[in-house]
């Protein structure tokens, strides 16, 4: 009964998956429902272009939902990059568009993208860790058109550290994020991309997970971040089996940007 909410396919930049073959493996591994999530990130200083043709886009989504309407269901779903100065256009797009759900992830801030590590370079591990979760809170402080925060602790994904440093010396940011996050009535997601990325936890942590659930938010999203089928669904036993240990007692999928509430 696993519901895949992060999902790109060959309308993404990085991936070259047809969207037929992320269906095929959901339908084999016996996903109740996907939602496809691929990226548009606006405004960065690179030549590499990560828009969308929506046209395309939807067309493709309507006819595979009919054609497997029997075998799964398919959700429209996007993956917007967020940076502060193209709130406005992000909110556009989401207004403009009949998505089902909307990831909000930073992965660039200043235009820099944080895959390529310049954003790293003259900071401290520190101060990068600081920028990153002051860029989340001035967006999650401005911008309402979305669903859940994807990858909500990235920045422990890139830089190149030996070690990553611990939530707590940022927790009255984070705290102050998921609290504006749960006023909104916005989710979270567990994104399993942790293990390709050989992290020593989840995305986001178990503490910041934990305290997403302590201070009253119940909205949460299982995503696999694949980009290829082979990645679909990863490690979702466990994730469910600890959602569930931890307390949890749904998780959500969304139609229309409204949330449903699964029994776990
Ligand atoms: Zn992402
Ligand atoms: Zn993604």
């Amino acid at each position: 009964m696993f519901y895949d909410y992060h999902m790109h396919s060959s309308f993404s930049n990085d991936s070259q998956t047809d969207m037929e073959n992320m269906i095929k493996r959901s339908i084999d591994l016996g996903v109740k429902e996907i939602c496809f999530t691929d990226h548009v990130d606006y405004d960065l200083d690179t030549d590499f272009d990560w828009g969308i043709d929506y046209g395309k886009y939807f067309d493709k989504i309507n006819f595979f939902q009919d054609k497997y309407q029997n075998q799964i269901t398919i959700k429209k779903g996007i993956e917007l990059g967020l940076q502060k100065q193209i709130i406005g256009k992000c909110s556009e797009d989401a207004n403009k568009y009949p998505f089902d759900f909307i990831i909000c992830s930073i992965h660039a801030i200043n235009k820099s993208d944080l895959y390529f590590g310049d954003f790293f370079k003259v900071k401290t591990q520190h101060e990068a860790y600081e920028a990153y979760f002051k860029e989340l809170y001035t967006v999650v402080k401005n911008y309402k058109d979305y669903s859940v925060l994807g990858h909500l602790d990235l920045i422990k994904r890139y830089g190149n550290y030996d070690k990553l440093l611990e939530d707590s010396l940022f927790s009255d940011i984070i705290e102050a994020i998921l609290k504006q996050a749960i006023y909104d009535g916005k989710g979270i997601e567990i994104n399993t991309s942790c293990y390709r990325y050989n992290l020593p936890d989840l995305t986001p942590s178990r503490k910041i997970i934990n305290m997403y659930k302590d201070l009253g938010g119940e909205i949460i999203t299982t995503g696999s971040d694949s980009h290829n089928e082979s990645q679909v669904a990863y490690q979702f036993d466990y994730i469910y089996s600890y959602l569930k240990e931890s307390g949890f007692k749904y998780v959500c999928k969304f139609n229309k940007m409204k949330p449903e509430f699964i029994k776990i």
